[in-house]
């Protein structure tokens, strides 16, 4: 019998399993779907970035050159006028996030 049943293999779950079992814990992750699968949260945000690096990932995605994001622009309802934002407003650490693929 394990310790932990983590069930969903999705961002949260399997960060959540990665890290109980690098604490010792015996942990089973059940997931229903076939990975990998077409999921939306390709556009990552800084927050993203210090799980990333607790995961021992963030070098790995370094290298794989994805294009960097520092901000966003939004356009929304009748208003056509953009209004913009960048991460190091917020995010001194980590001012760019990245967008990568989704399946
Ligand atoms: C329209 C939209 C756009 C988004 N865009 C972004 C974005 O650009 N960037 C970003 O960072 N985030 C984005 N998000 C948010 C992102 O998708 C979620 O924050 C993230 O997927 C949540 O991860 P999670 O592990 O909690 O859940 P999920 O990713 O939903 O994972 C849950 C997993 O549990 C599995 N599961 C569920 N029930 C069972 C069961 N009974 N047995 C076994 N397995 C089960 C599912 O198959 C799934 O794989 C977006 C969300 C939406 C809805």
């Amino acid at each position: 019998m394990p310790d932990v049943i983590v069930i969903g293999g999705g961002p949260g779950g399997s960060a959540a399993a990665t890290l109980l079992s690098r604490r010792g814990y015996s942990v089973v992750l059940l997931e229903r779907e076939k990975f990998p699968r077409h999921h939306v949260g390709e556009s990552l945000l800084p927050a993203s970035m210090l799980v990333l690096e607790e995961l021992g990932v963030l070098r790995e995605i370094e290298r794989e050159k994805f294009p960097k994001k520092y901000g966003a622009t939004m356009v929304w309802g009748r208003d056509d006028t953009p209004w913009s934002w960048y991460f190091r407003e917020t995010n001194r650490t980590y001012p760019h996030a990245y967008q990568v693929p989704n399946d």
